[in-house]
């Protein structure tokens, strides 16, 4: 298996090298060259599976170079972390209507059903080649702590996660300062996200210094992390009754990384009925979907801060199967973004896109209202990203088993739940003592030379 660029002009790598390197160098995102296919049989054979077994049947066939033996171990570590023993169960909240928990996780939201498998997988990978990485990212409150669960106590890892002083929430920040390991650097940045974020791309842009360190990412356009998220579109259709019943996913979006994955799992076979972007007011990607204009229109915060995005960085993904394959057509959409803001696809584009997904904004107050809508049905507390998805759920009319994805658990945005429903959702008992826990980190300014500084002084060699 090869993965190819978006771009069409760099180098073909394996799986492994898709890893290490992130960001093609082109500038384009790294894609499988063919989808690996399950058969009916495939499927039927993976509803009698675990979940851990059935994400080493699924993914084995994208990461040849692991072994499949390896990699079985790997999954079955990352997912032992999680607090259910089903890893993402559904959860039954209406006729045909479906929650699937992605949250069960060391930091409470679905991203780390990637990273718990994504650390361990750069930890293999670097430790078979001998080699050693820093990983360096900027976070707005939920990427970085995901990010340090899953690189904690790796040796041939240190990752330094930049953060605006004093703009993160509370248990954001304790859920990345109270990892005490030694490879693991919190930078409280005295600015903005924006400029945490502007810090990280000027290391990178800086290849010296980048060559000097083997720096490294592991945001969302990280392909190891966007396939991660096919098993549990697989796993929960198969469990409502695919192949003989195609299912429909509602996904709370920002920057495409999650809902591509379902779109990957259909690639591969899985009868899906719709796919739902689901966006609140940072609405681009609704709108693309309705008029096939893409075409950026600033950020606004809302309380469902992760979905706060001005473009989606995994969009592009979508737009190379749009043009057919055709890197050149992708990048003159990616030159208009660049140049003047946005870009329109032509009808074909839009109608190949529009066979499987359709989309929905939901406002802050109609977010509020539906967590307090499905607490009085039910009793069932969810967080506002998953009350957005909700709501288009529930106001598209969709066919077939309906599933929402719960992207983070409702104790992580108790101040908005509480709002909503006047219940203050409570932390899982693993994080119940956070407030009483050790804090570690560094302030800095937002100055390059001295948070470049700080990384070479502080990242561990040779151990
Ligand atoms: C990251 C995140 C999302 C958005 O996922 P994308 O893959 O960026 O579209 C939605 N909900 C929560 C809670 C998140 O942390």
């Amino acid at each position: 298996m090869h993965y190819i660029s978006t771009r069409g002009q760099a180098p073909n790598l394996d799986f492994q090298d898709a890893l290490l390197t992130g960001l093609a160098r082109d500038g384009g995102l790294y894609v499988p060259e063919v989808w690996p296919q399950l058969s009916a049989d495939d499927l039927r054979a993976l509803a009698e599976m675990d979940y851990p077994a059935a994400a080493a049947r699924i993914l084995a066939p994208f990461a040849e170079g692991i072994g499949v033996e390896r990699l079985a171990a790997m999954i079955d570590e990352a997912y032992a972390v999680f607090d259910d023993p089903g890893v993402v169960p559904l959860r039954p909240i209406g006729e045909g209507q479906w929650l699937m928990e992605l949250f069960h996780g060391p930091t409470l939201a679905f991203k780390d059903v990637a990273m718990q498998l994504l650390g361990r997988l750069f930890d293999h990978v670097l430790e078979q080649r001998n080699q050693r990485v820093t990983i360096v990212g900027a976070t707005s409150g939920d990427t970085g702590s995901a990010a340090i669960e899953a690189c904690r106590d790796h040796q041939a890892i240190d990752i330094f996660i930049l953060y605006p002083e004093g703009r993160v929430s509370e248990v954001q920040r304790r859920q990345m300062t109270t990892v005490l390991s030694d490879n693991v650097h919190n930078i409280a940045i005295q600015g903005t996200f924006d400029d945490c974020q502007a810090l990280v791309k000027q290391m990178f842009d800086d290849l010296a210094f980048r060559d000097e360190i083997a720096m490294s990412a592991v945001n969302s356009i990280n392909w190891a992390r966007v396939v991660a998220q096919v098993v549990y579109y697989v796993t929960s259709a198969v469990a409502l009754g695919a192949p003989e019943t195609p299912v429909s996913f509602v996904v709370p979006t920002g920057n495409f990384g999650c809902v591509f994955a379902g779109y990957g799992a259909a690639r591969m076979g899985l009868p899906v009925h719709r796919l739902v972007v689901a966006t609140n007011r940072n609405d681009i990607l609704h709108r693309f979907f309705q008029s096939g204009e893409y075409r950026t229109d600033g950020v606004v915060a809302t309380q469902s801060p992760s979905m706060d995005i001005q473009v989606a960085s995994n969009f592009e993904r979508l737009l190379f199967d749009l043009a057919e394959r055709d890197g050149e057509v992708v990048r003159g959409y990616m030159d208009g973004l660049a140049n003047e803001g946005g870009f329109r696809v032509g009808r074909a584009e839009l109608d190949r896109a529009r066979k499987i997904f359709d989309s929905h904004r939901v406002d802050e107050e109609t977010t509020t209202a539906t967590i307090a809508e499905l607490h009085r049905e039910t009793g069932i507390l969810i967080d506002p990203h998953t009350a957005v998805a909700l709501r288009a759920a529930r106001d598209l009319d969709l066919p077939g088993p309906v599933v929402t994805l719960a992207t983070a658990h409702p104790a992580k945005f108790p101040e908005a739940v509480e709002r909503a429903c006047g219940v203050r959702p409570e932390l899982p008992a693993a994080l119940a003592d956070i407030y009483q826990r050790e804090e570690r980190y560094t302030v800095l300014p937002n100055d390059l030379a001295r948070v470049q500084a700080h990384v070479r002084q502080h990242r561990r060699q040779d151990k």
